[in-house]
C-alpha cells in the first residue's frame, strides 16, 4: 500500500502503546461516591490555595506568566533551592514527557521498574525508543537488576521513590549506589510524586543527589499532598544544563494562571501539609492493620495507598472485590495493567471512606468464607 491509501502515519511505537486508564469515579445511584482509585487527598486543597485560585480567575483573557516566576520562587524558598534549577510542568506527567522528547530518539533504550509507573513506558515508546524492564524483588526497586541492564544505548533510568502501585521505596543509600553505578551520561529520574507522606529517617526525595550529580533530576507534583490535582501542577529539579534543555522544548505557557496563583500558595502552607501528613500516617497504619487483620496480604506502603492482594481462590479475587466495593460506592483501583491481576490499590481516604472499606471487605470475604 502507499502512504496515500495508508494516511498519515504515526512515529515508530505510537500505535503500540497501550492507554493509559486513569482511576474510575462512578458509583451506582443512590450511594456515597468514595473515589479512592487516584491517590487523591480526601482534604481538599489549602485554603490559601483555593483563595488564589478565584483571585486569579478574574484575568482569564490574560496569558500566564510564562516562565512559572511566582510558583518557582515559593519552591525554591520552600526547598531552599535556586530557582534556575527549576522547570513547572503542567503535571508532572508533562515534565516525564518533555524529560523523553528532550533525551530519547529512536534506538535509544530507557530502563524503568517491573511495577512501575506507567507514564514513563507511554512517554519512552512514543520517542520510539525502547522501554527495558528490571525486574523488582518482593515489590520493590532492585538496583543491581537496574544496573545489570544498562547498555550502550541506554539514555535514561526512571525510579518512582516511593513506587506507585506499590508503595515501596528505595532507601537513599540504595539511591545512591544506583546513581553511583550509571554512566555519566545517563540521566536517572527520581519521582518522588509522595515524598511528603514518607516517613522514614533512611528516605530521601533525592534533592541533594541531584545538587552534587549532573546526571539526576527529582520530579514533584502538587496532585498529591496539596490536593491540586485539576489544575496540573508539577516540578522538576535537575541541574542547569538539563532544564535548560527541556525549557527549550516545552510550551511557552504550559503552566496556566490558576496553577501558578495556586501551587505558590499551597507549597507556602506548611500547616496544611503537616496535618495532611498526620491524617495520612494514622489511617495508612490503620487500614493496613485491618486489612491484614481479615487475611489480606497488603504490601507495606510509605505512601498515601496501599496495594492489596485478594486470595486465589474462587469468588473472593481483586475482580470480585471491586465489584462489591463499587456496589457501595467505594471505587478503587484494578492493576492487573501494572502486573497485579489479583490486587487492588486503595488510597487512603476520609475516615469514613477507610473504616467503610474495612467493614465492606470484611463482609465480602466472610460472606465468602461461610
Ligand atoms: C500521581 C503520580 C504522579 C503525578 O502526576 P501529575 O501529572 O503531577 O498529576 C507522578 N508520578 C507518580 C508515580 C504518580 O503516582
Amino acid at each position: 500500500m502507499t502512504s496515500e491509501m495508508t494516511g498519515p502515519v504515526p512515529n515508530k511505537g505510537v500505535l503500540d502503546i497501550e492507554r493509559y486508564e486513569p482511576g474510575k469515579s462512578k458509583a451506582p445511584a443512590g450511594v456515597t461516591l468514595h473515589k479512592l482509585s487516584s491517590n487523591e487527598t480526601p482534604l481538599g486543597a489549602s485554603p490559601r490555595a483555593r483563595a488564589a485560585i478565584t483571585a486569579a480567575a478574574a484575568h482569564p483573557e490574560l496569558y500566564p506568566d510564562g516562565q512559572a516566576t511566582a510558583l518557582k520562587q515559593a519552591i525554591a524558598e520552600v526547598h531552599g533551592l535556586n530557582p534556575a534549577n527549576i522547570l513547572c510542568g503542567n503535571g508532572s506527567d508533562e515534565l516525564l514527557g518533555l524529560l523523553c522528547q528532550t533525551y530519547l530518539a529512536e534506538g535509544d533504550e530507557a530502563i524503568h521498574t517491573e511495577h512501575g509507573f506507567l507514564v514513563y513506558k507511554i512517554q519512552i515508546m512514543a520517542r520510539g525508543a525502547t522501554p527495558v524492564v528490571a525486574p523488582e524483588t518482593d515489590a520493590r526497586a532492585d538496583v543491581e537488576a537496574i544496573l545489570g541492564l544498562v547498555s550502550p544505548r541506554t539514555k535514561m533510568v526512571f525510579l518512582a521513590n516511593p513506587n506507585n502501585p506499590t508503595g515501596t521505596y528505595l532507601p537513599f543509600d540504595e539511591v545512591r549506589r544506583l546513581q553511583a553505578g550509571l554512566p555519566r551520561h545517563v540521566l536517572l529520574v527520581l519521582d518522588a510524586a509522595y515524598a511528603e507522606y514518607v516517613r522514614r529517617n533512611d528516605y530521601s526525595a533525592g534533592i541533594e543527589l541531584v545538587s552534587q550529580s549532573g546526571n539526576v533530576v527529582m520530579t514533584r507534583t502538587f496532585s498529591k499532598i496539596h490536593g491540586l490535582a485539576a489544575l496540573r501542577i508539577g516540578w522538576l529539579y535537575g541541574p542547569e544544563a538539563v532544564i535548560d534543555a527541556m525549557d527549550r522544548v516545552r510550551g511557552p505557557f504550559n503552566l496556566n494562571a490558576l496553577a501558578i496563583a495556586a501551587g505558590a500558595e499551597a507549597v507556602r502552607d506548611r500547616a496544611f501539609v503537616d496535618a495532611a501528613v498526620e491524617h495520612n500516617s494514622h489511617w495508612l497504619e490503620w487500614v493496613t492493620g485491618e486489612l491484614t487483620a481479615l487475611g489480606l496480604t497488603v504490601t507495606p506502603s510509605v505512601g498515601n495507598f496501599v496495594l492489596v492482594h485478594f486470595p486465589d481462590t474462587t469468588g473472593k479475587g481483586a475482580a470480585e472485590a471491586d465489584a462489591f466495593l463499587t456496589q457501595r460506592g467505594f471505587i478503587l483501583r484494578r492493576v492487573a495493567g501494572y502486573g497485579f491481576p489479583n490486587a487492588l490499590r486503595m488510597t487512603i481516604g476520609s475516615e469514613e471512606a477507610n473504616r467503610g472499606v474495612v467493614s465492606a471487605l470484611a463482609e465480602f470475604l466472610g460472606a465468602a468464607t461461610r
